[in-house]
């Protein structure tokens, strides 16, 4: 495996590196100004980058196991830490909150994390609130409960980032937008959430819809 990271680290140097060479180095002298903070999964799979074609200077990201963030009451809590500074002092416009479709983090929330991971166990108790009601999960297939839960993590974090004060400000000022993304990793397609139908559907029509004139 270390191997492997030598290989990446000196493709990265041969054939990435050049063409950003001058980027990089106006970033480390003038600082960054990211115009969106990203909130994604640790997942191996989830590339936010790649995924929104960004490059270094674009994205601010967080990821936590299982997108998930926590109450904005929560100690230390690194969603919000990240938030408030993406926010306050880096002036994101900005914030994506993206789960994703197979994601471990919700199966553990719906078929429970082994006794010994502690520390996992009380992170996913920040999902408890996006968990299916019974009756709803029973007549749904397995599928199909997944995508509902990691769609309502999505949601959940997105209330839970409005409800911090520094976020709040901005929002009620119109300097930031949240949006709530789930990405399938099979297609790579992702659904954005609708806040006029209370759906999630696919990003294309919910940005297209948003942009001006449309
Ligand atoms: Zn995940």
């Amino acid at each position: 495996m270390p191997h492997a990271l030598l290989e990446g680290f000196q493709h990265f140097r041969t054939h990435d590196l050049p063409p950003r060479r001058e980027r990089y180095r106006r970033l480390a002298q003038e600082g960054q100004r990211p115009p969106v903070l990203f909130v994604g999964c640790s997942d191996s799979r989830v590339m936010p980058q790649l995924l929104t074609g960004s490059e270094p200077g674009d994205l601010f990201v967080v990821r936590t196991v299982g997108a998930l963030v926590g109450p904005p009451e929560t100690p230390g809590e690194t969603t919000h830490a990240a938030a408030e500074y993406a926010v306050a002092a880096l002036g994101v416009r900005d914030i994506v909150v993206c789960g994703h479709s197979q994601c471990g983090a919700m199966a553990a929330v719906d078929a429970g994390a082994p006794e010994d991971m502690t520390h996992l166990r009380r992170w996913l108790t920040h999902a408890e609130d996006a968990v299916l009601p019974a009756e709803e999960r029973a007549t749904l297939a397995d599928a199909e409960a997944a995508r509902r839960l990691e769609q309502r993590a999505v949601l959940l974090g997105l209330e839970r980032l409005a409800a911090n004060p520094i976020v709040a400000a901005a929002r009620q000022e119109g300097r930031v937008t949240l949006h709530g993304w789930h990405l399938d990793l099979a297609t790579e397609d992702v659904a954005a959430f609708d806040a006029a139908t209370g759906t999630f559907r696919p990003l294309e029509d919910v940005l297209g819809d948003a942009a001006p004139g449309a």
